[in-house]
């Protein structure tokens, strides 16, 4: 086995002096899966403006093209509709993995392939990334933690997750996504990077994708009551998404594995986040409480000391200033204007 492992060690040195001499003269090519959803569309448009070459690779089974349809015409872009569940081949120096559907909503709506998507997207991804050589960064979840009984959360907690509830789909198939990452670093040297992301907010959310934020927002701007579930008392944290971005990039540039918290440490229970709603788009907005959904978490907040001191990063964006800039792009979307991919 070791013998195996050194050889292995020995090929993969062996490329690299190959692998600099050639990213010295050409850009870096970097696959973005899920490209055109919220995050991923954030992620683009930083990996763009800083020079390289970026393909997308999307279902559009909750993202848009209208979310990137800013570089179509870009040579440096290229959008593919295709779904990670089948293999592609492609060639690349980095995969940022994020095709899943992220809302509660989306991920419940068909958990068949949402394991799938985990699971064998991911498989597929990392089968890629071992075939080209290339750098692989998981988007995996807060959600790993489950109903968290440690709060904070630090990266060392190995959660309190229902293996047969309905987020399952989602908890576990992130569980099994960031297994499957290790396995290949481990066994086939692949370059790995984890993320686990905590709730985050920003302009191109989904309008109606039922995730509290943009429920609150659109709700508010509608002139609708706001929908608290359960008693309001459960609590999240919340990253703008340049936040979230500068985040994901750093940690694929750096040396280090992870996994690593991303999120905002600030945490507002659901009550607090609504009042927050209310200061920034309507005082008069009205309150309506809803029964909660099955399994949901009653606490969540990272600890995000091992990003800090490995990454040298923190959120620099609050969520009372956040939530005004997310609010003008809601605005001019729910209201027909055409300036909807402002930020
Ligand atoms: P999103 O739903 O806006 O984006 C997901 C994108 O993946 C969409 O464009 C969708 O069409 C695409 N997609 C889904 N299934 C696919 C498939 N089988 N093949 C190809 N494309 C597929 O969600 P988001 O908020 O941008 O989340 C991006 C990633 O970050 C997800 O992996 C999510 O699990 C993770 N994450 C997000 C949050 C958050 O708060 N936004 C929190 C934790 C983790
Ligand atoms: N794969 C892919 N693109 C590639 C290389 C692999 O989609 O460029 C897929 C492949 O179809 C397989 C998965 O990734 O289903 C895992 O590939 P790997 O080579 O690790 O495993 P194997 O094919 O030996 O099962
Ligand atoms: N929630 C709420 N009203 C809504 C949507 C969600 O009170 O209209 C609550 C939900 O019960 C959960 C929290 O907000 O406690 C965060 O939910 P979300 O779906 O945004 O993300 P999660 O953190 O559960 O993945």
């Amino acid at each position: 086995l070791e013998d195996h492992g050194t050889s292995r060690e020995e090929e993969r040195k062996a490329r690299v002096p190959l692998a600099i001499g050639l990213k010295s003269k050409r850009q870096k090519r970097v696959l973005v899966t899920g490209g055109a959803g919220f995050v991923g569309s954030h992620l683009v448009d930083r990996l763009i403006e800083r020079g390289d070459n970026v393909i997308v690779i999307d279902n559009y089974f909750t993202g848009r093209k209208e979310n990137v349809i800013h570089h179509i015409g870009n040579p440096n872009f290229e959008l593919i509709r295709h779904d990670v569940v089948e293999p592609i081949l492609l060639e690349v120096d980095q995969i940022y993995h994020l095709a899943c559907p992220a809302s509660p909503v989306h991920y419940k709506f068909n958990p068949v392939k949402t394991i799938k998507t985990n699971v064998v997207g991911t498989l597929n991804m990392l089968g890629l990334a071992k075939r080209v050589g290339a750098r692989f960064l998981l988007t995996s979840t807060s959600e790993v933690y489950g109903d968290p009984l440690q709060h904070p959360q630090a990266e060392t907690y190995w959660g309190n997750v229902n293996p047969i509830g309905v987020r399952s789909c989602y908890d576990e198939g992130k569980r099994v996504a960031e297994t499957l990452a290790m396995d290949y670093h481990r066994g086939a040297g692949i370059e790995v990077r984890i993320a686990r992301i905590f709730n985050t907010y920003g302009p191109r959310m989904c309008l109606d994708d039922g995730r509290v934020v943009s429920n609150f927002v659109a709700q508010a701007l509608r002139k609708d009551p706001l929908t608290v579930y359960g008693d309001g008392k459960q609590t999240r944290s919340f990253q703008f998404v340049s936040d979230l971005v500068e985040g994901l990039m750093r940690l694929m540039e750096g040396e280090h594995v992870g996994p690593f918290n991303l999120g905002n440490p600030g945490e507002f229970t659901m009550l607090e986040l609504a009042q927050v709603v209310q200061e920034t788009i309507d005082p008069n907005a009205k309150i309506e409480f809803r029964p909660n959904t099955e399994d949901d978490p009653h606490m969540r907040k990272p600890d995000i000391s091992k990003a800090k001191e490995l990454l040298g990063w923190q959120p620099t964006v609050s969520l009372r200033e956040g939530l005004p800039r997310m609010v003008t792009d809601f605005r001019v979307r729910l209201f027909g204007d055409t300036k909807s991919n402002a930020d």
